[in-house]
């Protein structure tokens, strides 16, 4: 049997190619859709000499100027925003935005790094990227291990690089204090919540009845899990880097305040909030429930996981959650799988509203905000659905093909 791909760009350019062929591209378009535009890799070190590898991977411009995030963890490497560049390409076209796609990022851990290391960080990574980037050329976001504190520090360094006080548009997911959008902060989990919300209605299945098993219970799935829990969703079991836990009963659900209480008080165990039983993250995959959703960083989802998961929904709130072989598994178990490229879109899009407000001179209220996410998240849903059901193709198949012509047709327009 073939070792399970686990390198992400191989997955996402599995799924391209799959596109490519549904759509009939000629081998002009699909190599111009494979090649990436422009990637830097450096080193970064620290007035302490502790050193770092930085990454800038801009995939495609077709659709307008580069934009993705910035995520600091451990061990990243090339191929990594390799894969979250091409990510980004598709998830900003499905989602109708006027952006092309690309990623960044250093391999640090930002859990072990005091607030003087990471500004510096933060601040040299601007320095190695600052011809590549720009409101009119690249607007980097946050993504994992990043905070809306390191972005005002990295809009702060990118003005003063170019003598300017304050160059908003530089940067989004600023702090609201300098011009970030309310709203951004949650946007990647509220867009997710909206999706799950529409996608059990399509199925028939009442939100109050629904068991959610949340992996990954950081910045992403929190504000999620919030929205379905009071919406009356029953949340049976969670995990984060330490481990898992899972309510047997699996009916009354976890006490989804007590456990956001416990994680923002200073990143403890979930296994301290004493409800349900401490499992493994293997453990976890075979637990029945109805909605997965999936958070975590990296490509978690294997195929020996996914051969266990019992849910109906899997929801990829995450970026590249599951390897090919495991996708391939969901479609056999006839799975409804809301991908990345669909279900991951909040936060990117409250990036341009952000990158909107700062070119008008605008904050809007974070109703607005809101109202406005909402909208758009349900629209997409059905965006995709309806494409799905129309062409008897799988959530993630459908999601790709809109994505890919989206940029096709707008590379047609432009060259001979
Ligand atoms: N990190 C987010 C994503 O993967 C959004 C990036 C941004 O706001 O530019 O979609």
């Amino acid at each position: 049997m073939s070792k399970e791909i686990m390198n992400p760009v191989q997955i996402i350019e599995h799924h391209f190619e799959q596109a490519a062929a549904r759509l009939h591209l000629d081998s002009t378009m699909r190599d111009y859709l494979r090649a990436i535009s422009r990637e830097l890799s450096f080193t970064l070190i620290l007035e302490n000499g502790k050193l770092y590898h930085g990454y800038l991977v801009q995939h495609d411009c077709t659709l307008g100027l580069y934009k993705g995030g910035t995520r600091f963890f451990p061990e990243v490497n090339l191929d990594e925003f390799r894969g979250l560049g091409k990510g980004m390409t598709w998830k900003n076209s499905f989602h109708g935005l006027p952006l092309g796609g690309m990623k960044g990022g250093v391999d640090c851990d930002p859990k072990t790094l005091t607030r003087k290391e990471l500004k510096e960080i933060c601040e040299k990574f601007i320095d190695e990227t600052f011809h590549l980037i720009g409101p009119e050329m690249a607007v980097l976001g946050p993504d994992a291990g990043v905070t809306a504190e390191m972005m005002g520090w990295m809009m702060k360094r990118y003005s003063l690089l170019s003598g300017v006080p304050n160059i908003w548009g530089a940067v989004t997911g600023k702090p609201t204090e300098l011009h970030g959008s309310y709203g951004r902060k949650d946007a990647t989990g509220t867009g997710g919540a909206v999706v799950i919300l529409e996608v059990l209605k399509k199925l028939g299945i009442n939100v109050k009845d629904c068991r959610i098993i949340a992996e990954g219970f950081g910045n992403v799935n929190i504000p999620a899990v919030k929205i379905l829990y009071k919406n009356g969703a029953k949340i049976i079991g969670l995990s984060d880097s330490h481990g898992a836990i899972f309510q047997e009963n699996g009916f009354e659900g976890i006490d989804i305040e007590r456990a956001i209480e416990l994680k923002e008080s200073g990143k403890k165990p979930l296994a301290e909030l004493e409800t349900g039983k401490v499992i493994t993250h293997d453990e976890l995959f075979a637990m029945p429930c109805d909605v997965w959703i999936s958070a975590a960083v990296g490509t978690t989802i294997t195929a020996q996981r996914a051969k266990s998961m019992n849910a109906q929904v899997l929801a990829e709130l995450g970026n590249i959650c599951a390897t090919v072989e495991a996708d391939e598994i969901f479609r056999g178990k006839k799975i409804v799988v809301l991908p990345d490229t669909m279900a991951s879109g909040g936060g990117v899009n409250v990036s341009w509203y952000e990158m909107v407000q700062n070119r008008q001179w605008e904050q809007w209220p974070e109703k607005v905000v809101l109202a406005k996410l909402q909208k758009h998240m349900k629209e997409i849903f059905e965006y995709g659905w309806q494409y799905s059901q129309e062409k008897g193709l799988y959530l993630r198949d459908a999601v790709f093909d809109l994505a890919v012509k989206r940029v096709v047709d707008a590379r047609r327009c432009t060259v001979c």
